[in-house]
């Protein structure tokens, strides 16, 4: 055991990123009395649809016990943020939030814009990062249907990366490089997976992940945070149908990990918009992918199938979601 707390991030100055470092798992041993997010429950209580609540294991926190660090290469800030659990629904026995109705769903997403508008209040939160893992594959162990935030005083590396590549492409062209992928994939129609009122979904061109599906508006929509009630809703019947078709390809649940690409929680940023990316990870033979050698030594993935045989499959065993008859509340 630690000698003491540590939550703090640490800077890699070689690869350029931050790694959260919290240890407070060793100092707050682990009770398992039933589901901790089940309705009452001394977490959760009672009269709730959805529940935001603190993790109970932070990797940050709002006032961290460790101070920063910088004596190079040695640097590190105080792991100052905050870490939420979302509880999905108050029932236990929902599989995936594909069992929800549109408008719970819609429900889900409409807490975090609340919840995410106020995170933008507070000056030592740069970045929401929502998150959801699905699947004993990827860790999960408390089934109750829930996702997380991460609220950080940085902007995650894949998202920074990504921001840099769009300003480098709008610098030039004018043109959100989001939108261009988007209107190409939608063009080119072999890797579309669903198309409804204000979303699509599709497996980029350049997929690493075996069912890796992009949710995109289909108009320039910066952050989740400016989307309407009916665009949520819509959101919500095409993640629905993403995510059922997830499940029926292989005719067991896939497991997935999805997370939302939102701008910094600050700012303008034309040349960026919001998209949630989902990766299923069954392999097309229905065998799970693993990130190996390739992957985790060299950033390289290799893809044993191509896209568009996934999102065929997926678009074959999809249903077309309805423009909304059963979600009408
Ligand atoms: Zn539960
Ligand atoms: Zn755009
Ligand atoms: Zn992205």
């Amino acid at each position: 055991m630690a000698e003491r707390v540590v939550i703090e991030a640490r800077w890699d100055p070689i690869l350029g990123d931050w790694v959260l470092v919290s240890n407070v798992r060793e100092f707050r041993p682990w009770r398992p009395r039933g589901c901790p997010f089940c309705p009452g429950s001394p977490e959760t209580g009672w009269g709730w649809r959805v529940l935001v609540i603190e993790n109970a294991f932070p990797m940050l926190v709002p006032n961290p016990p460790t101070g920063p660090r910088s004596d190079f290469p040695f640097i590190s800030v105080p792991g100052r943020g905050r870490c939420f659990v979302v509880v999905e629904t108050p029932r236990h026995d929902v599989d995936d939030l594909s069992d929800l109705s549109a408008s719970d769903l819609a429900d889900v997403l409409e807490t975090l814009q609340i919840l995410f508008e106020e995170l933008s209040k507070d000056p030592a939160i740069v970045y929401a990062l929502w998150f959801r893992n699905k699947g004993e594959e990827v860790g999960v162990s408390l089934t109750h249907p829930h996702s997380q935030v991460y609220a950080l005083p940085f902007i995650p590396n894949k998202v920074l990366r990504e921001m840099r590549n769009c300003y480098r492409f709008w610098a030039r062209s004018g043109r959100c490089l989001l939108c261009e992928v988007r209107d190409r994939e939608l063009e080119a129609g072999e890797r579309v997976v669903c198309r409804t009122r204000f979303f699509a979904a599709f497996v980029p061109f350049w997929a690493k992940w075996p069912f890796e599906i992009h949710v995109h508006p289909l108009r320039h929509l910066e952050s989740l945070r400016y989307a309407s009630r009916e665009e949520l809703e819509d959101l919500a019947r095409c993640l629905r149908a993403v995510l059922q078709g997830l499940r029926r390809v292989f005719g067991k649940p896939m497991p997935y990990v999805a997370v939302l690409h939102e701008p910094p929680l600050r700012g303008s940023y034309p040349w960026f918009h919001t998209h949630l990316e989902i990766y299923g990870m069954y392999r097309v033979s229905g065998r799970l992918k693993y990130a190996g050698g390739s992957e985790t030594g060299g950033g390289v993935f290799t893809y044993d199938s191509t896209p568009e045989v996934a999102a065929k499959m997926l678009r074959s065993a999809l249903e077309v979601p309805d423009h909304g008859s059963e979600d009408k509340r």
